[in-house]
């Protein structure tokens, strides 16, 4: 017997868990599914990973399901349960499982974001949706259009709150909440509980709302090992190649990495160069299209990608089943982001090693971090391969393999359509040389670099009695 029985679920959505391949519930889902089922509020602690979508999509379900029918009629399939999200990202990701646990059942559910065709959403919203998941701004478009309304929600689930807030949405967000019944249940999920999303939570909880705390599990190093590298400006992308490069297993490449970076410029020109060096790597940025981010997310599921250059925003939401290794290239400007990025590995108890490339200039970020998380980082000095051995490398990996007439003329193509690199068009963003700025110079050799007079203060403080580790 499932233990997912326990909850007394209708058999309908059992059979769906069961067909899910769950087996038994994860820990936020054991705390969160019997509160959902009393009606209860609930403040959760939760990043994507932890399994909350089912912890709150599977008795929010079962809580409107005696309302389910099967009638044509419009008016008779009400949106009941509501799902704000920050990104479509993760909208559709939770829209997805949703629909999945509710296959058996009649009722219906959907999704709607921006950036693409308002009108099959339109559509789909006029036809009568019972769970809808959306993102904020074009929630409030269709309302705008009389496409939907909120009348009769039941049931709101704000996913990502901390995300919401980071990305502009309290505005919107509480329109929408005004828009809907007060005798409601809510339920906030967050990464991190920021002094702002406490204010969040009081003005649209109810009091004393149950409070589930997972994600501090998912960020400590019993299924993350987290390391951390100390490189210069200058080294950091070949410390990067390195690792991609010899890091798998026999020491092959790395082929389910994501890699974090702060800005889509970095994102874009990160991708860019180690396409170069011959690794199979992709970016999701803000600025790609809709079919574009799902073409790179599809290449990098069915492995054809082996490594994702994203940044923050644009990850949200990936659903990357026990991603091996994740690489922060650039240390979040937030330290709740760093909590966010290594969320993506370790999941479910799988294990997994997550590495960030920090320079002099991030000691302030990296502290941060080990603030939030409540750990002391070892940071270890890194250098790039010696050149000899990277070139040994690079020779074999270029040596021509020519095995039938065909490849012979392609071979010969290519050589005819090589144009040396002092006659190639110069992309003034990718291919100027790089000048190094004032505040980015490397430091004088024999000053010590932050995370060195870090390690000299050590041995006063352990004279006095040692740090003290946060557990
Ligand atoms: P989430 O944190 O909701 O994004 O879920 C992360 C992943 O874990 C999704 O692929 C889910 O399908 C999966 N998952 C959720 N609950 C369970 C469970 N009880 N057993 C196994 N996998 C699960």
């Amino acid at each position: 017997m499932s233990s997912f029985e326990q909850f007394g679920l209708d058999a309908r959505i059992l059979s769906a868990i069961h067909r899910m391949g769950y087996s038994e519930p994860t820990p936020i889902q054991k705390e969160a599914i019997p509160e959902v089922l009393r009606g209860g509020d609930v403040m959760g602690a939760a990043q994507t990973g932890t399994g909350k979508t089912a912890g709150f999509g599977l008795p929010l379900i079962q809580r409107i399901l005696p309302k389910a029918n099967t009638s044509m009629s419009p008016a008779r399939h009400p949106v009941r349960a509501l799902i704000l999200a920050p990104t479509r990202e993760l909208a559709d990701q939770v829209a997805e499982n949703l629909a999945q646990y509710a296959a058996d059942t009649p009722l219906r559910t959907g999704v709607v974001f921006g950036g693409v065709d308002i009108r099959p959403q339109s559509d789909m919203l006029r036809r009568g949706v019972e769970i809808l998941t959306a993102t904020p701004g074009r929630l409030l478009d269709h309302i705008e259009q009389r496409a939907t309304n909120l009348s009769q929600v039941e049931v709101v689930v704000l996913d990502e709150a901390d995300r919401m807030l980071d990305m502009g949405f309290l505005p919107d967000i509480s329109r929408i909440l005004k828009l809907l019944p007060s005798n409601r249940q809510s339920l906030l999920f967050s990464a991190t509980f920021s002094p702002e999303i406490k204010k969040l939570a009081k003005s649209f909880l109810k009091p004393n709302p149950k409070l589930i705390e997972v994600a501090r599990e998912n960020a400590t190093a019993e299924t993350v090992t987290q390391e951390v590298f100390q490189v210069s400006d200058r080294d950091k992308t070949d410390v990067l190649i390195d690792m991609l490069k010899t890091r798998g297993p026999d020491g092959g490449p790395l082929t389910q990495v994501l890699v974090f970076v702060n800005a889509k410029i970095t994102c874009r020109r990160l991708a860019r160069t180690l396409s170069r060096v011959g690794i199979n790597a992709d970016a999701i940025h803000g600025d790609k299209t809709q079919e574009e981010r799902q073409a790179a997310l599809e290449g990098f599921r069915s492995g054809a990608i082996h490594v994702l250059v994203a940044t923050d925003v644009a990850a949200r939401g990936l659903d990357i089943k026990e991603l091996p290794c994740v690489i922060n290239y650039d240390v979040p400007y937030s330290a709740e982001d760093y909590v966010h990025r290594i969320g993506r590995t370790g999941r479910a108890g799988a294990k997994g090693v997550t590495t960030m490339l920090a320079t002099d200039s991030d000691g302030r970020l990296v502290e941060a971090i080990e603030k939030l998380t409540g750990q002391v980082f070892q940071p270890i000095p890194m250098k790039p391969m010696p050149r000899s051995q990277r070139y040994a490398n690079r020779r074999h990996a270029y040596a021509e393999r020519v095995d039938t007439p065909e490849d012979e003329r392609l071979a010969q193509e290519r050589a005819r359509a090589y144009v040396p690199p002092s006659q190639r068009h110069l992309d003034p963003l990718f291919d100027m040389p790089y000048v190094e700025r004032p505040q980015t110079a490397e430091k004088p050799s024999d000053a010590p670099s932050f995370f060195e007079r870090r390690e000299r203060k050590r041995p006063v403080a352990a004279l006095l009695g040692g740090f003290v580790r946060k557990k």
